[in-house]
């Protein structure tokens, strides 16, 4: 057959996230740790993966990571689910709460695999944008998951790509003002610091998500978690894909995650080097930042698409472009990088604005002699 049948036709709505392999010298465009996993832990990581059966099936329910992660969270393993990623596991909780006829709250501009997954899963989305400071409007919130008809509310807090923590109280309304299924994000805890934990045993319906990802290194080994009621762990468990964790993620993930307090010093410099970020960017005319909780920084500048790519061909610095999104129209988000490639961004944008600046200069002085000779 030189024919092709179509797929499902959601999917011509649809746009792959980030095809593109994008490679520069200066990688600040994902969030990433910019440091890999320590020396030592490296070391562990080779000497157990020559023991690892290979040939065997992973445990589907990584038992052991399990484990850890519920004692460290005062919790038992059966409120405890291991991911692929995070990502993985917002795409559960979106195949077993939302799906058709169902109804997502999304609070937009935010993490854009809620609204991708919800297409996906063919579950409507209700979007309620957030206020120019990037707030969450909490009346708006309120008053729709009033009639009691929405599945799921999905909040990244601190938020992606603006930074912004959400007020707890206000998270506690939400809480007690529906049954809907609450995804709390905090792939950012680490930063923030801030975690709704707390608030799990009087709230059945609060779901927690952390992430290896970002504060741990593990971005390449895919491993994030959920912290849930046991009945709510129960429903994913039917979903999920059962091998989706392989046997090295879960040793690794392990590792790092009992030696978790080694990354305490690199978190915490990440911390100071986001306050140099924020620093810089803000000494740079035309730019205005957003305050940040998180290991990212959002800001705005004038042209944000051309500032974009002058930086990654003239200076090798990779940052992501929300330019087009929208809410973040001139917006660029920057990872907290090392303080070389913090310092590498900034001189790559301050040149980038002063040549501007020159050239506007030149541009209005050539307009000026133009009407000059117009009018002579
Ligand atoms: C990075 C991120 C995740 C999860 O990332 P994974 O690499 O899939 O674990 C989840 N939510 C938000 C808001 C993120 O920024």
């Amino acid at each position: 057959m030189d024919r092709l049948r179509p797929p499902r036709a959601e999917l011509e709505a649809l746009t792959p996230y980030e095809a593109k392999d994008v490679r520069a010298e200066v990688m600040l465009a994902s969030n990433e740790n910019p440091a890999n996993v320590p020396g030592e832990l490296l070391q562990k990581f080779s000497e157990r993966a020559m023991h690892i059966p290979y040939n065997r099936y992973p445990d589907p329910l990584a038992g052991r990571l399990r484990e850890l992660i519920a004692e460290a969270n005062g919790l038992e393993p059966d409120n405890v689910l291991v991911g692929n990623g995070g990502d993985e596991l917002i795409f559960d909780l979106l195949l077993a709460w939302g799906g058709p006829g169902r109804k997502l709250i999304d609070l937009p501009p935010t993490f854009a695999m809620y609204g991708i997954d919800a297409g996906m899963t063919g579950t409507e989305v209700i979007e309620l944008p957030r206020r120019a400071d990037f707030s969450i409007d909490g009346d708006a919130v309120l008053e729709r998951l009033k009639p009691g008809d929405v599945d799921i509310v999905m909040i990244a807090n601190p938020n992606n790509p603006t930074g912004t923590l959400a007020s707890e109280p206000l998270l506690i309304d939400v809480l007690n003002s529906t049954d809907a299924l609450v995804l709390v994000d905090e792939a950012y805890f680490e930063f923030s610091r801030h975690t709704m934990r707390p608030h799990m045993s009087r709230h059945q319906n609060l779901v927690i998500l952390r992430t290896f990802s970002k504060a741990f290194s593990l971005a390449g080994l895919r491993a994030g978690y959920l912290l849930a009621h046991e009945d709510v762990i129960c429903e994913l468990t039917k979903v999920r894909q059962p091998y989706s964790v392989n046997r090295f993620t879960q040793l690794a993930a392990e590792l790092v995650f009992r030696e978790r307090p080694v990354f305490e010093a690199g978190i915490s410099q990440l911390l100071r080097h986001r306050d140099m970020l924020v620093h810089g960017l803000s000494a740079l005319r035309e730019v205005t930042v957003y305050p940040s909780e998180a290991n990212f920084v959002l800001f705005k500048v004038a042209g944000a698409s051309m500032v974009w790519r002058d930086l990654l061909r003239e200076h090798s610095v990779l940052v992501r472009d929300f330019s087009r999104a929208p809410g973040l129209e001139d917006c660029l988000r920057v990872s907290v990088g090392t303080e070389e490639e913090i310092g590498r961004f900034l001189a790559g944008m301050d040149e980038i604005l002063s040549r501007r600046h020159a050239s506007d200069l030149f541009g209005m002085a050539a307009t000026a002699s133009r009407h000059t000779k117009e009018e002579a």
